[in-house]
């Protein structure tokens, strides 16, 4: 099978925190002289597409902004596109706040007259803000999330995620997100798509989670490969319905595939 696009994972497949997956350098300086495209999609919505980019350059991967997609992304196109005016209470880093508000969303605390409420990974996540958030969601504003991820990797090892400050507003509120950006749903293959101008047939998936990066890819029709240098390991892979398509020790043995 020849693809002709590689949409790979960020943390855990591209790097581990601070250092890149040895040979990711390499692999990728391949790809580009072989003329397949490529994309970054990470669930990470701490921060901008646009931050990654610069991050996983600095790390000796040279990566241009428009090679990124992460949740927030998704979620900054459905305000841009749909959403103009209407009134968000963001529950996340304030990098997130500031772009939501730069394509049009009005965001507020008021959670008497909060349309959507958005919770992402908030490092600075209160009781105050959690009752902010359950208020709002009583009276009605829907319940979006970025992504679900419980964590996260960094330098000492996982930290919690978006997905437990969702968990804590879905207990009190006893909803779940209407809508979740991140993988495993196919927003950002959507955005991919567009950004390439290519099929999805022709779309090769690289991660290193089965929950999220084989069953978004999966879901959107996709090829995937799973690393074993993440959150997975070959023992996991028997408590799962569903198998990628390919298994590879780590993205530096990407090629065999091309
Ligand atoms: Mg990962």
């Amino acid at each position: 099978m020849t693809y002709k696009a590689v949409l790979a994972d960020l943390d855990g497949t591209i790097n581990r925190g601070k250092s890149l997956i040895p040979g990711a350098d390499i692999v990728y300086g391949e790809l580009s002289a072989s003329g397949i495209k490529w994309l970054f999609l990470s669930n990470n919505a701490a921060t901008l597409a646009s931050d990654l980019a610069e991050k996983i350059t600095s790390l000796g991967l040279p990566v241009d902004e428009t090679q990124v997609i992460n949740s927030a992304s998704a979620l900054i196109r459905e305000v841009r596109r749909n959403l103009v005016g209407t009134r968000i209470m963001v529950i996340g880093q304030p990098r997130l706040r500031l772009a939501l508000e730069e394509v049009g969303a009005i965001t507020t605390e008021d959670p008497f007259s909060s349309d959507i409420v958005v919770v992402a990974l908030d490092t600075e996540f209160t009781y105050e803000k959690m009752k902010r958030a359950h208020r709002a969601i009583q009276n009605g504003a829907v319940f979006w999330a970025t992504n679900m991820d419980p964590t996260y990797p960094d330098a000492d090892g996982f930290s919690p995620g978006a997905g437990s400050v969702v968990a804590s507003i879905s207990t009190a509120s006893g909803k779940q997100p209407e809508r979740i950006f991140g993988k495993p749903s196919t927003d950002m293959a959507t955005i991919a798509i567009e950004r390439l101008g290519i099929r999805e047939s022709e779309c090769l998936v690289v991660g290193d989670r089965m929950d999220t990066d084989v069953r978004f890819a999966k879901g959107a029709g996709m090829a995937s490969a799973l690393v074993l240098t993440g959150a997975t390991c070959l023992e996991d892979l028997s408590k799962y319905s569903f198998a990628p398509d390919y298994i590879l020790e780590s993205i530096s043995n990407l090629k065999t595939l091309f």
